[in-house]
């Protein structure tokens, strides 16, 4: 989507690929073409680079943008590209084989005079060597996979006496992601940061920075907010640090967009510490908004320009700082189960107000599944103003607004993180969020009670809705007796409504008396409707799901209800939906039988007992959506009644 939307704005013809799960996903509908490429596992579509070229030659597409996952840094892809005489829009194979391996761009980065940790990164590999080096550089020391991302294969190494444990198990975990056991050995720094700068190169011996950005907020190694400027860099170290990029870039004839990573020991001067290469990434990165939004640049056309063959549209001197921008990742992850993904269907997603300042980058869309099969990133946010408090307001706002309900996300997370008196204060480092880490993470307590009183409102509420539905469809519109909300004339009457929040079933006693509506929550206290109905919270539905939202926190809550209630309610508005994941062992109508209220339609086996999904009113079936033998998912239409014709 990104790259589309630029393209689009250029005049380019955009053609996507897809895999067979991605077949309703944003980019392919927003794309001009689209080809499907495989299924829906990774190494039998976006990975394989036959299917990729293949849809290429058949929309005889002049260039491939790789994007910035998985085959955007495949030295063989960009070879596969250029056998085809199609455009590769990034650097050349070559440039990507010596920065594509740790130990062997670290050598380059030495020859180029680009400062390393201290560590070792030779070729012998063994145990006595890599022992003694570690014993040399002093611990505390990282091992590091050579072949490494992600994090992957990385040990810290405290003390002596741990290090063949390490090493054994790092080698391992490399074997079994890379396919290749080589590591290294670094120097641990212990209150580092993470600052990368944005370069670029052309293919006539130009090569530039775009200034770098800061990107110590990381869980598992992984980057979750990240910003432009660094702060509290001195321009004396923006140039020193900018230059070092540069030259690292020169050093492999750079061409497109690249970032080359430092790590910066921040213990004594923060940004302004010992700063020493890491490695360098060959493509476009997932954070460039923020140098983006600082530059006010458009990366993505540069790339285009530069893979054109065009020289770099701006020099150095000519690229100037203009205020301060941060970026948030939104995952479906459960930071209080660390940070485990939680992939899921979005019910609804609503952007906050985008501005000049916020944007948001996304290819979801309410009703999209994020697939266990690729990464949880469900989008990005990023605010942009004059300074760093600014930005932040802007981002904190723009984080409240946004809703994503369904799957479990990090947004309260990052609100709590951006705001935490330790990150305005700009006292970062990588060890961030694991010092921080329960004041990062939500009470439940402090937002269980409104979303309960939020989510018995929006049932009552919407029961109340079918119910008049019903009855104006009925023989007696109006009618009270046919509004199921245990209402009686002149009676005091009380229902439970059992909520589930994750293990944990609370009750809510719905009292209906003269004078209004009184929920008796599992706490004690009592709250009347519509007055303490809390305000700001939202709620939304799938079937007998709910998720209550305010400003970023979502509390899911599952209904649970008597199966034949569950049935009627569904039914009330004419579909009927399976109130359960479960099998269909008989569908008893079709098509075009009157039913009367009361009678089975469709048994469904779930949990070992058969439960009988029965008509709500008479009427006639119009739809019959599945046969017998079928298992169907939780909230899935089964049938359609239609009302009697007169
Ligand atoms: P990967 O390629 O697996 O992401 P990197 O080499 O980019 O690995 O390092 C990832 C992160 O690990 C860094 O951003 C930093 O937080 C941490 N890290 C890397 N090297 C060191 C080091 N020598 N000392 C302390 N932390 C480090």
């Amino acid at each position: 989507m990104r790259v589309a939307r630029t393209a689009r704005r250029l005049g380019v013809h955009v053609i996507a690929v897809y895999s067979e799960a991605d077949a309703g996903a944003m980019h392919v509908e927003y794309a001009d073409e689209a080809v499907c490429i495989g299924p829906e596992a990774a190494s039998e579509s976006y990975l394989n680079i036959d299917a990729v070229i293949e849809a290429a030659k058949a929309t005889k597409a002049d260039a491939i943008h790789p994007g910035y996952g998985f085959l955007s840094e495949n030295a063989r892809f960009a070879e596969a590209c250029s056998a085809a005489g199609i455009t590769f829009i990034g650097p050349s194979a070559e440039a990507m084989r010596s920065m594509g391996d740790k130990a062997t761009s670290k050598s380059v980065m030495e020859a180029a005079k680009v400062p390393l940790v201290p560590g070792y990164h030779g070729d012998d590999q063994t145990v006595e060597t890599l022992a003694r080096a570690a014993e040399e550089i002093g611990y505390p020391v990282l091992i590091k996979a050579s072949a490494g991302g992600g994090g992957r294969g990385m040990r810290i190494v405290e003390k002596d006496g741990d290090f063949l444990d390490a090493l054994e198990s790092a080698r391992r975990e490399a074997m079994g992601a890379f396919g290749d056991d080589r590591v290294l050995i670094e120097k641990y720094l212990t209150t580092p940061r993470h600052i990368e700068v944005q370069v670029f190169g052309d293919n006539h011996g130009n090569a530039i920075h775009l200034f770098e950005r800061d990107c110590s907020l990381q869980r598992r190694y992984q980057k979750v907010v990240e910003e432009a400027p660094a702060p509290g860099m001195h321009e004396e170290r923006r140039a020193e640090i900018g230059n070092a990029a540069v030259a690292a870039a020169m050093a492999i004839d750079y061409s497109g967009a690249g970032t080359v990573e430092f790590i910066v020991d921040a213990t004594d001067a923060g940004a302004n510490g010992p700063f020493y290469f890491m490695e360098m990434n060959t493509r476009l990165q997932v954070e460039h908004p923020v140098t983006e939004y600082v530059t006010g640049l458009d990366l993505v056309e540069w790339q285009l320009q530069v893979a054109n063959g065009n020289p770099l549209p701006l020099a150095q001197e000519e690229i100037a700082l203009n205020g301060h921008a941060i970026e948030a990742r939104l995952y479906a992850e459960d930071p209080a189960r660390d940070f485990l993904p939680a992939p899921g269907r979005v019910i609804a997603f609503e952007m906050p107000n985008e501005s000049a300042d916020v944007r948001v980058d996304t290819g979801v869309r309410s009703g999209d599944d994020i697939a266990v099969a690729y990464d949880p990133m469900i989008a990005k946010v990023i605010a942009h103003g004059p300074d760093r408090d600014a930005a932040i307001a802007a981002l904190d706002d723009a984080l409240a607004d946004l809703v994503c309900a369904g799957p479990t996300t990090n947004q309260a997370f990052l609100r709590r993180a951006i705001t935490h008196p330790e990150f305005v204060a700009a006292a970062l480092d990588t060890g961030f969020i694991g010092r921080n880490e329960k004041s990062l993470i939500d009470d439940r307590e402090e937002t269980l009670r409104p979303a309960l009183i939020a989510a018995s409102a929006d049932v009552l509420r919407s029961r109340h809705d079918d119910a008049a539905k019903l009855a104006a469809r009925g023989s007696e519109p109006g009618s009270p007796c046919s509004v199921p909300d245990a209402w009686r004339a002149n009676m005091e009457s009380r229902e439970v409504f059992v909520f589930a929040n994750g293990d944990v079933e609370m009750s809510v006693v719905v009292a209906h008396r003269g004078d209004g509506i009184y929920l008796e929550l599992p706490d004690g206290s009592t709250a009347r409707l519509p007055q303490d109905s809390p305000a700001g919270w939202k709620v939304y539905r799938s079937t007998n799901t709910q998720f209550a939202v305010f400003a970023g926190t979502q509390v899911r809550l599952d209904r649970v209800v008597a199966l034949e209630q569950a049935a009627a309610q569904s039914g009330a508005t004419g579909n009927l939906n399976a109130p359960m994941p479960g099998k269909i062992v008989s569908v008893t109508v079709s098509v075009g039988d009157k039913v009367t209220k009361g009678q089975t339609l469709l048994v469904l086996e779930a949990m070992k007992m058969e439960h009988a999904i029965k008509a709500p009113a008479d009427g006639v079936i119009a739809e019959v959506f599945h046969k017998d033998g079928t298992q169907v998912e939780d909230g899935v239409e089964l049938l359609r009644l239609e009302p009697l014709e007169d």
